[in-house]
């Protein structure tokens, strides 16, 4: 909690040995005053929510990175992917727009970058209606419209390189410092004039990797060209795509970063393509050093690099053993904006550590202003004038009673403590952290622990909070508390009877002991082998436990309602991972199906699409469908604040307890909650809206006013 104005300079005490990271670096012609450097990531605003972008990286900037960068930026509109909620530099009017974001970003010192790129065959133009194209032709993905991308002829590809120069002068005006040419995750016109795979051309496009580099090399010349010395030029290059020969492998990695070395002021590289960004349950921090760490050894320019850093130990290490020049974050500093202050501050202990789950991701793939698990306040910066690290005092003494202590009732506590309210925080549990406690003890997601790990450490540094462990409230525990305001979060619990999306009753036989729900499984019970999970959830629940009891040595058969195994997950791009896990461990997985009645040792399936029943073999069943809400206290309570013994100004539900959800969710109806304590309700929209300015001029053809009128 900070109670000083947010640019004021703080007294560093930082740890001598973190100095290095605030060492000033040289890019081209502009100078970044630290190593923290956020590398470009989408954020679901873009364009059609210029201010909301605008005050996320300004905030991100006022957190003491060095260089803030926008996300994926068009240059014309032969790449409007996606559609909505990216950036665009395609006409002047998109440099107004961008100037929103420089400014703000300039305010704090930091430089700004702006990543301009050019789809290829990966672009939709769903809006455009211009022809997707790329080296060669090929069917465009299964999301879009049937049909193909085109080859690009000699003047589609003069074009391009145009369309770059223009780009690069609108960035110019728009005051970028760092302007990029994207080359990266699989979705660009240069990764696929890379790929051998996709570029077939015969011309001196194509073939030997020379000719493939060749558009990446003049396309630089060109943007090298308009900068000229008055921002720098940064290219971001996947060094390996992992995807096996006919992609672009270590090899052709090497072979461009040779060619090219000198070329650009600064290097911004990754590997695996599109699993550069995959969750922490399939790579942990640093994971791409040994694919990256020889750059560094063929350029002189600085190269910046990614690895979901969090610790300033890693950073330290990154710089001191020359594998990178700068810190490249993105998810990290999405989960805590102010990590550089906080390390500059000699407060490294109280870094909202990035738990590596990809709802921003998921968040930005559905076209909306991102959302963190771990950070509230991302993307609430403009439309609720949220600050991550300021929160308004209260308005008046009032003590809160927050009950139960998973990740909605600590943040609901440590926010209102942070507003100076008493608060007391009861648990029935002796463990703080709710469900997270043993969802935390699946395969791979044991990072997700730090959303309870944060606020609990937040918390034992408020004198002004009590908390009390095994401590279960009943109402008239509530009631003889008398406490002001009451913040229930009691959570929720898995159904057991199979009713959930594709039953509207339950499935026959779910009564029987050997049936068991997700809250049993992760209390320790272990279900008989062969064991069937029905999964009719979308999010990870059915996958991990599959992959937990697998693990275990049972017989699993995994039965899922949808088309996709734990379907949510293809937002987060962990879908492919958790299906492959899965084939590998054995797991047989029956899509599209239900489970239409439970035997004594079978199981009866039936395909959504007519297929014959069948039956499968199951000594035990878990039943994955839906959660339901713990709120018979709050109801319990209302009934009361009607009679005398009701004296609570406010009762409130948050997280799970009021609807199940993400994990994220429940964070953020923590935090509102506290946020709202003592607040008038105006009767207005609970925030601002960003408005589409009216200028529709010139009139449109035959609509023009009337003379005179
Ligand atoms: P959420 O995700 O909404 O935070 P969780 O299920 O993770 O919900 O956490 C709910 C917590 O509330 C659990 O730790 C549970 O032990 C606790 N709890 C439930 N009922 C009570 C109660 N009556 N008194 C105190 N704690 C409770
Ligand atoms: Fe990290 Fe998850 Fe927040 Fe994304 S949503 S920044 S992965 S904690």
């Amino acid at each position: 909690m900070l109670s000083r104005c947010e640019d004021e300079v703080a007294i560093v005490t930082r740890d001598p040995r973190y100095d290095v990271l605030f060492e000033q670096v040289r890019i081209g012609p502009v100078t970044a005053k630290n190593r923290f450097y956020q590398v470009p990531h989408c954020n679901g605003s873009g364009s059609v929510s210029p201010h909301t972008q605008a005050a996320m990286r300004g905030m991100k900037a006022a957190g003491g990175w060095g260089v803030v960068n926008t996300e994926w930026c068009s240059i014309h509109p032969t790449s409007d992917t996606p559609a909505a909620g990216a950036s665009r530099m395609w006409s002047d009017e998109d440099v107004r727009t961008n100037l929103m974001l420089t400014e703000a970003v300039h305010r704090h010192g930091a430089l700004a970058g702006c990543e301009l790129a050019h789809a290829g065959l990966t672009a939709h133009n769903h809006f455009s209606r211009m022809n997707v194209m790329g080296p060669s032709p090929r069917p465009l993905p299964r999301q879009d419209f049937p049909g193909n991308g085109r080859a690009m002829t000699k003047e589609d590809i003069r074009n391009l390189r145009k369309w770059y120069r223009q780009a690069v002068a609108r960035c110019i005006q728009a005051e970028f410092d760092i302007v990029y040419l994207y080359v990266s995750h699989g979705i660009t016109v240069f990764t696929d004039f890379l790929s051998p795979r996709i570029n077939t051309r015969t011309d001196e496009y194509g073939g030997k990797i020379e000719n493939r580099v060749r558009l990446l090399r003049e396309t630089l010349e060109d943007v090298a060209d308009v900068a000229a010395g008055r921002c720098a030029v940064a290219v971001r290059f996947c060094v390996d795509e992992h995807r096996g020969a006919t992609a672009i492998t270590a090899e052709d990695g090497r072979a461009v970063i040779e060619m090219l070395a000198e070329m650009p002021d600064l290097w911004d590289v990754n590997v695996g393509g599109p699993d550069d960004m995959l969750t922490s349950r399939f790579r942990k921090e640093g994971w791409q050093e040994p694919g990256i760490a020889f750059v560094k050894q063929l350029t002189s320019k600085p190269v910046v690099g990614v690895g979901r850093f969090t610790s300033p130990d890693t950073m330290v290490s990154m710089i001191r053993r020359g594998i990178l020049d700068l810190i490249g974050c993105a998810r990290p500093s999405i989960a805590d904006p102010f990590l550089p202050r906080k390390i500059e501050e000699g407060r490294p202990d109280d870094i909202r550590e990035c738990i590596g789950c990809n709802i921003c991701l998921a968040s930005n793939q559905l076209s909306v202003p991102i959302r963190c698990t771990q950070n509230p306040t991302m993307s609430e910066e403009w439309r609720r004038g949220w600050h991550p690290e300021i929160i308004p005092p209260k308005p008046r003494s009032a003590r809160v009673l927050v009950v139960g202590a998973g990740p909605a009732g600590l943040e609901a506590a440590r926010a209102a403590g942070a507003r100076g309210y008493d608060v007391t925080l009861a648990e029935a549990g002796r463990e703080l952290g709710g469900h997270l406690n043993q969802v935390a003890k699946l395969p791979g997601l044991a990072e997700w622990i730090r959303v309870r790990d944060w606020r609990v450490g937040q918390l034992q540094k408020m004198d002004h909070v009590a908390i009390f462990r095994e401590s279960r409230l009943d109402t008239e525990a509530i009631v003889e508390l008398g406490h002001e305001h009451v913040i229930l979060a009691t959570g929720s619990s898995w159904r057991r009877d199979g009713v959930g999306l594709t039953n509207y009753v339950p499935i026959p036989g779910h009564d029987q002991s050997h049936v068991v729900s997700p809250d049993d499984v992760l209390s320790g019970v272990k279900p008989a082998s062969p064991v069937v999970i029905f999964d009719d959830d979308s999010y990870f629940m059915g996958g991990a436990l599959a992959e937990l009891l697998a693990r275990q040595n049972c017989d699993v058969t995994i039965v899922v309602a949808s088309s996709h195994i734990s379907p949510w997950t293809q937002l987060t791009f962990e879908h492919s991972e958790i299906h492959k896990r899965l084939v590998s461990l054995g797991v047989r997985i029956v899509l599209n199906s239900n489970l239409s009645r439970i035997g004594v040792e079978t199981v009866e399936i039936s395909g959504l699409f007519g297929e014959p029943m069948r039956q499968l073999p199951a000594a035990g069943v878990v039943l994955v469908t839906m959660r339901v809400a713990n709120d018979a206290l709050y109801h319990d309570l209302q009934a009361l604040a009607s009679t005398a013994q009701g004296t609570a100004a406010s009762i409130t539900t948050v997280g799970d307890c009021r609807t199940p959800g993400l994990i994220a969710e429940a964070v953020f109806s923590g935090h509102s909650a506290a946020r709202n304590l003592d607040a008038e309700d105006d009767g207005g929209l609970p925030f601002r809206v960003e408005q589409v300015p009216a200028s529709f001029e010139p009139p449109l053809p035959g609509q023009g006013r009337p003379q005179g009128t």
